[in-house]
């Protein structure tokens, strides 16, 4: 990561600077990101990654990309491979692998045992229901379970055989002992084991038990000797728990910080939610570019450097709030705005002939790849009698303040020249316009010193254009906050039926030699990045973003 990419103040940086100055920890930093594989990481783990990994770079530390695989049934291992290349992508330098919570099984089976040797767990034979319903409210205490008192001989022979595949599923479990009355309802006996007979992504068949979260999270921060460990406010009831079962091992002791989750306007961001659209085919996939994934980001033409501006930039504070989709494009427009080359392309083409341009002619304009970047130079556009130009561009009937082509108006072809327009031509079924007939001012070439006109429109050569096929995407909801779904239905009913139109167009020939992921500005029309389906027989490009800048405008007036 760059210098810039290293956090802003925040009270989590605060609190870890005073501990290194302080030489708590040794002056040592060590922090970790610990996605579940069960699904593909979004936006919002993009801010815990550059939270995580920039805080260890900042102090000289080290952050691990550690996978919390404890539930054998949702995850799988084509999930780590895209968590492990969405991390890289975004900068975060976990060294040369990652680490697994499974890594720890034995030893987290070990303290097990270590507990219930103090008497501080115990082998519980309440099914799920009757669990739940001893457990109490938040404003009645819950009863102890029938099997607390059980003796250290007994839990300790029960939990083997619980391991030995002795029992079925679900009918039996180790708790935690520590205080059914507890306000605080994480502290009344915790599950910290259950019996389940599931094929691992990594161990195999070897377990039939495997550790809760609870149990499963503090321990691998200490084993890995993480100095702090930070993740999202509702994580902040478990704290007292997190505490408690390091405090009875007397291991290595983290600190856990929380601060709040990313939440965005027209967006879900939950792990089981993208999952229902994927496997509902509301999406192409996880990578669609609809998607608040950062596979779907990058497809759509978010830039790595876009996406990390936009997370830095992120408040990181104890109260959750919600963020405008707006202020993500902003900086995701501001990196592509240095970065991208121009080129011109018409969505929607119609045919404009320059009446007075020789049969035949054919003369090269000048263009500038990018006016953000010097060194980006220019390129050569042919220019001949026949032009793309898009039907936006041109109303035979134009209405008010529309400074565009219509019969009778001069507007300037981008780089070329000064363009008027005497005529059209129309299909004589339909009335639509087929083609505009303009006569060009040869005196007017571009970069000349010219006369002035109101309006600048871009084109396409007719006979060198490229064919290409244009994804515009839009929000996939139509509603701010798409969780909250309409009675009895859920939140699926906020899909914006709209989220996804495709076009065919006709680009300038310097786009043929276009490569999958490659990004442009698309002038006057937005940013745009070739899909991973773009090959030469038909270019594909997904629109990234509208060039029209709202939030900013927005930031201006207030
Ligand atoms: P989800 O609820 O979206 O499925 P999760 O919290 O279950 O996400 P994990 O894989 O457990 O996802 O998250 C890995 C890390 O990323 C955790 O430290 C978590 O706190 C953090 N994280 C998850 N979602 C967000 C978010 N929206 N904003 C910031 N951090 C997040
Ligand atoms: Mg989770």
């Amino acid at each position: 990561m760059k210098d810039t990419d290293l956090p802003r103040s925040n009270f989590v940086r605060d609190w870890i600077s005073a501990d290194a100055a302080s030489g708590k920890y040794g002056g040592r930093v060590r922090t970790r990101f610990p996605p579940e594989p069960n699904g593909y990481l979004h936006v919002g783990h993009a801010k815990s990654i550059m939270l995580n990994f920039g805080l260890a770079e900042e102090f000289g530390g080290k952050c691990n990309l550690r996978f919390d695989d404890t539930n054998p049934i949702k995850e799988e291992a084509e999930y780590v491979e895209s968590i492990i290349e969405d991390v890289r992508w975004l900068g975060g330098d976990f060294g040369e692998r990652p680490v697994y919570a499974s890594d720890y099984f034995q030893q987290l089976y070990d303290w097990a045992v270590e507990l219930i040797k103090k008497g501080k767990a115990f082998v519980c034979d309440l099914s799920g229901d009757q669990m739940r319903e001893s457990r109490g409210t938040l404003t009645e205490a819950g009863t102890n379970s029938p099997y607390r008192e059980r003796s250290v001989e007994e839990n300790l022979d029960l939990f083997a055989r619980m391991k030995d595949d002795e029992f079925p599923n679900g009918s039996r479990t180790l708790r935690a002992k520590i205080d059914m009355a507890s306000p605080n309802l994480n502290m009344r006996d915790p599950v910290m084991y259950r019996i389940l007979h599931a094929a691992h992504h990594r161990t195999g068949d070897q377990w039939c038990i495997y550790p809760m979260y609870d149990w499963t999270h503090g321990q691998s921060d200490s084993i890995e000797s993480v100095t702090h460990s930070i993740c999202t406010l509702e994580f902040e009831d478990h704290r007292p728990l997190y505490d408690w079962y390091l405090d009875q091992l007397g291991v290595f002791h983290p600190q856990q910080i929380e601060f709040d989750r990313l939440s965005l306007t027209y967006t879900v961001m939950s792990k089981r939610k993208l999952l229902q659209l994927v496997q509902q085919g509301v999406v192409e996939g996880w990578d669609d570019p609809r998607m608040p994934t950062i596979g779907g980001m990058r497809r759509r033409g978010y830039s790595s450097q876009g996406l990390r501006d936009f997370a830095r930039n992120l408040g990181v504070t104890k109260t959750s709030g919600l963020t405008e989709f707006e202020n993500l494009e902003y900086y995701i427009r501001g990196d592509l705005n240095k970065t991208s080359p121009r080129v011109m392309t018409v969505l929607r083409p119609l045919k404009l002939v320059l009446t007075n341009y020789p049969e035949g002619q054919v003369e090269m304009v000048e263009a500038v790849n990018n006016p953000e970047d010097e060194d980006a130079g220019t390129r050569s556009v042919p220019f001949g009698r026949e032009v793309w130009i898009e039907q936006d561009d041109f109303r035979e009937e134009p209405p008010k303040k529309y400074y565009r082509l219509y019969p009778g108006n001069e507007v300037r072809l981008r780089y070329g020249y000064i363009i008027k327009c005497h005529d059209v031509v129309k299909d004589p079924d339909t009335g639509e316009v087929m083609e505009v007939h303009c006569t060009y001012d040869a005196e007017t070439r571009s970069g000349q010193q010219t006369r002035r006109v109101k309006s600048t429109i871009h084109w396409v050569p007719a006979a060198e254009a490229i064919s290409v096929e244009v994804r515009l995407y839009d929000k996939l909801f139509n509603v701010e906050n798409p969780n909250e779904a309409p009675d009895g239905q859920d939140f699926t009913a906020n899909v914006n039926p709209k989220s996804l139109e495709v076009v065919h167009g006709k680009a300038e020939p310097s786009l043929a030699s276009a490569q999958p992921g490659d990004r442009y500005q698309f002038e006057r029309l937005g940013y745009f990045c070739a899909d991973k389906s773009s090959q030469a027989e038909l270019l594909v490009f997904n629109r990234t973003v509208e060039l029209r800048d709202a939030w900013a405008k927005l930031q201006k007036r207030s």
